[in-house]
Order: C-alpha cells, then sequence, then structure tokens
C-alpha cells in the first residue's frame, strides 16, 4: 500500500538548515508504489535521507522518498557489480558486500547518505586517484516522468549526464555499482603538517594515501592529515613522518565530535569501517552545522587555499572545521571534477545561518577567480549563469533532462534557475 502522503509542516533537512516548502512526502515501499506517486500527476521530486543542505531536493508539491523499498542487493561476480535499492545507505551495502568478500572503491565522510541521493548530488571521498562516488555507477533504473520503470547505463550515449543527475530526470529505484575484491585500510593521523609544506607539496602530500583529508580551522602555522592506505595485512607498517608531520596516536577527533563516533584509526580494518570518518552504527554528531564546498583545480590548490587563509579571522570564528580533499577527473557532465583534477575545499560552520552567509559569500569571492564550482548538495551563493561556463557540458545536462522529462515535473525552482524548465 501506497503511504497517502504524509503533511510536511516543519519537514526540514537533517542539519534543519533548509525548511522544505513540500506538501506531500511519500514513503514509498515498492516500485508500483512510485509508479504510482508519479502517475498522480503534477511536480514530484525524489528524497534521499536529506543530508543535503539546501532546497535541491524540494519542489513545494509532492516528494517521493524510496529509502523504505528493501535494498535486495544483487551481487554479479562476473561483471563486478552490485545492484541494489537507491534509498540505500552507503553504510548498509558496504557492510552487505564486506560480508561477502566484495568493497566499494570509495566511500564519503558519512555513511548515512543514501545512494541515489549522494550520486545525485555528485558526492565524493578522497583519494587524488579515486574519482566520484557517481562515477561508480554502471546503471540505474528510475521511473520516468509517464511512470514507466525505464533503464540507462553504460554504454548508452548520455548516460554521463545521468549519474549526477540532480534528481531532474525521474525517481531512481535501483542502482547498479563497481564492486572489487573486499581490502583493508589502515588510517592515521599526522599532526603538525606545516601550511608552508602544505603550500610547497601539496600533490605529494594528497597522493601520500590511498585517501587523504586534510583538517583546519585556518588558524595557526600547521594542519591536521588523516590518510587512510590500502594495506596487505594488520601488521604493515606505517611511517611514523609524513612531510615533516608526526604520526599522532590518538584518540582522533572531528571538531566538537564526540570521539566514539569516529571510524578506528591507528589499525588495519575492512575497507567498509575506514574509509568513512564516521562510524555507520552511531548518529555522527546532532547536525547543528552548516555546510559549504568549492571544486577547484588541482593546479590551483595552493592559490586556493592561500585565498582563503588570508580570510582566517572571518572564517576561523564561524567554523567548526576544514576539510580539503582530492579527487580524480572524471566524464560526468555535472560532476564537480569533470574533466579535470580536483582540490575540494569544504567547510563545517557553525550553525550561525546569518554571520556564516556573510562568510560564505566572502570565500566564494576569494575563490571566483579560479573556476570555483559549488558542491550541488550545500549551501553557495553562487548565481547559476555564473556556473554556466564551469560546466562545459550543462548544456547537453539540459538539453537530456528536458528530453527526458519534457514537461518539467520532476524540475524545481534550482534547476529552473539552471535552466531546466519546470512546470507550474
Ligand atoms: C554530516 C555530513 C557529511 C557529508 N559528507 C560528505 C562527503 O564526505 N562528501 C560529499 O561530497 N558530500 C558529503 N555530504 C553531502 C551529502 O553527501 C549530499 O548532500 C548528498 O546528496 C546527501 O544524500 P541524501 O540521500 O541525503 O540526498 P538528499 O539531500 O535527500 O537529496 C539530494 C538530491 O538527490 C536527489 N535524489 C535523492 N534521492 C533520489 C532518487 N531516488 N532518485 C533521483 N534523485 C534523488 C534529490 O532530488 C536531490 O536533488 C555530507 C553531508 C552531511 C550532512
Amino acid at each position: 500500500m501506497i503511504d497517502p502522503g504524509s503533511e510536511t509542516s516543519g519537514f526540514r533537512t537533517w542539519s534543519g538548515a533548509y525548511q522544505f516548502t513540500a506538501r506531500r512526502l511519500v514513503a514509498a515501499r515498492t516500485i508500483q508504489d512510485v509508479r504510482r506517486a508519479v502517475a498522480a500527476g503534477g511536480r514530484v521530486r525524489a528524497l534521499g535521507t536529506r543530508h543535503s543542505f539546501n532546497d535541491l531536493a524540494d519542489n513545494g508539491a509532492t516528494l517521493v522518498t524510496v529509502t523504505g523499498i528493501a535494498p535486495d542487493p544483487v551481487l554479479d561476480e562476473s561483471s563486478r557489480t552490485v545492484t541494489v535499492g537507491a534509498g540505500t545507505t552507503y553504510g548498509a551495502i558496504a557492510a552487505w558486500l564486506q560480508e561477502r568478500g566484495w568493497a566499494l572503491g570509495n566511500l564519503a565522510s558519512l555513511p548515512h547518505v543514501s545512494i541515489a541521493g549522494a550520486i545525485a548530488t555528485g558526492t565524493h571521498g578522497s583519494g587524488s586517484g579515486n574519482r566520484v562516488l557517481s562515477a561508480a555507477v554502471a546503471g540505474l533504473d528510475y521511473v520516468d516522468a509517464d511512470s514507466e520503470l525505464r533503464h540507462a547505463g553504460r554504454p548508452d550515449p548520455d548516460f554521463d549526464g545521468m549519474p549526477v543527475g540532480l534528481g531532474a530526470f525521474g525517481i531512481v529505484v535501483r542502482v547498479t555499482l563497481d564492486v572489487e575484491p573486499a581490502y583493508l585500510v589502515r588510517q592515521d593521523v599526522y599532526a603538525g603538517l606545516s601550511w608552508d609544506r602544505v603550500l610547497a607539496d601539496l600533490d605529494g602530500i594528497m597522493s601520500v594515501g590511498y585517501s587523504v583529508s586534510l583538517f583546519t580551522d585556518w588558524s595557526g602555522e600547521s594542519v591536521q592529515a588523516w590518510v587512510k592506505r590500502r594495506v596487505a595485512g594488520p601488521d604493515d607498517a606505517v611511517p611514523a613522518e609524513l612531510f615533516g608531520a608526526h604520526r599522532d596516536p590518538g584518540p582522533a577527533r572531528l571538531a566538537d565530535s564526540p570521539v566514539d563516533n569516529l571510524t578506528v584509526h591507528g589499525a588495519a580494518g575492512p575497507w567498509s569501517q575506514r574509509l568513512p570518518h564516521f562510524r555507520a552504527d552511531v548518529r555522527p554528531s546532532n547536525g547543528d552545522e552548516i555546510q559549504s564546498e568549492y571544486f577547484v583545480a588541482r593546479r590551483h590548490g595552493p592559490a586556493c587555499l592561500a585565498a582563503v587563509r588570508r580570510l582566517a579571522s572571518l572564517v576561523t570564528p564561524l567554523l567548526l572545521v576544514t576539510e580539503i580533499r582530492a579527487t580524480a577527473a572524471d566524464g560526468l557532465w555535472l560532476s564537480g571534477s569533470y574533466d579535470r583534477e580536483t582540490l575540494a575545499i569544504h567547510f563545517t560552520w557553525r550553525n550561525r545561518p546569518g554571520p556564516v552567509d556573510g562568510a560564505v559569500r566572502e570565500v566564494e569571492a576569494a575563490l571566483a577567480p579560479f573556476a570555483t564550482r559549488p558542491h550541488w548538495g550545500k549551501v553557495s551563493h553562487i548565481e547559476a549563469e555564473k556556473l554556466e561556463p564551469l560546466y562545459p557540458r550543462l548544456r547537453d545536462a539540459r538539453a537530456l533532462f528536458e528530453r527526458l522529462d519534457p514537461q518539467g515535473r520532476f524540475s524545481n525552482s534550482r534547476l529552473e534557475r539552471l535552466g531546466v524548465r519546470a512546470i507550474r
């Protein structure tokens, strides 16, 4: 039975940063429920686990979430893929794969996000050789504007426009992801990495492990590095020094998060329990925060970091923490890493909307000369017209979305600002 749609009054994103204007939320239990919700007509939009920080998932009308549809994972060892319900969290599929000796190539910091919501916004982890999570999508099953169940996948022409799809072409119900044999990862914290070394050796530092994250509040002369290395066994030695920084036995801390919310440091373990920063089995924090994030070409990384550092006196008092990560270039039309090796500069702000808004604008102004792409799921004030030249395939994506959804039933005001028409 389809949920007739619960009232959404006061319904907010996970952090509370944004209040939805949608009037109805349909919590689908089956793909048939999704088809019926779309067949009912009007504007309709997919909602994941609500971990975005803006109005991207909203539409003032009906939202449909597929998080209640059973995951039913199907592993195909010959094609090295798993197909799973799109509303499944990364944490759930990671544990399921690990139990069977298989793995995903990367994960984001938070395992609680839905697969469909994460890929739709180009969510990423870290690693100079690792692409965004959406690049592991081999196929998608989705309910289209005529409420038909469709499949798209590699090597369909235009498929590169779909994984980072912003919810614009339908409601994704199953996702096929690339998998590989399970592997071990060890993560270590290095303290006292000097800003001088970061600015002088950024590429070398970001490539020192499988996944590298730098944490800072922009004050002081040094940053902290978290290095996740793929290891052959629990006794693999790891260096005690990293570009002049020393290994810190811990316990690791992330801003004001409780320490036992984090995955284990200093000991090898399954990829599924080391690649995310946060443990899947506990709530990561109370969510009292605002996030923004920017993708720049890695070659501009040192100049961009220096530009933000000059704003430290404004940024630091409003900040919980900044995380700096690397991603590899990909060919996904709306990916933040489209066609360029990327440095991602992330800000977890204190929940002080007014002053944070001002600081976000200052950061965006400082990064503007570097063709900065904002994270689709986080707060940004960069105007839609400025995004056009930043995404060389935006025009193609718009044409694709309009072909798949000619009436604009899945569009919303944010997509309209990007030129994707929406029905009234
Ligand atoms: C604590 C925290 C940590 C985070 N860490 C990272 C990180 O490490 N890296 C990173 O890049 N981002 C990170 N994010 C951002 C987060 O990954 C993205 O905002 C992501 O989109 C959240 O997924 P969701 O399921 O909550 O999507 P929602 O916020 O619910 O929706 C986002 C978009 O996805 C679309 N969508 C959702 N479900 C479907 C579907 N079934 N079919 C079609 N479209 C759909 C929606 O329409 C909307 O456009 C973090 C966020 C938080 C709160």
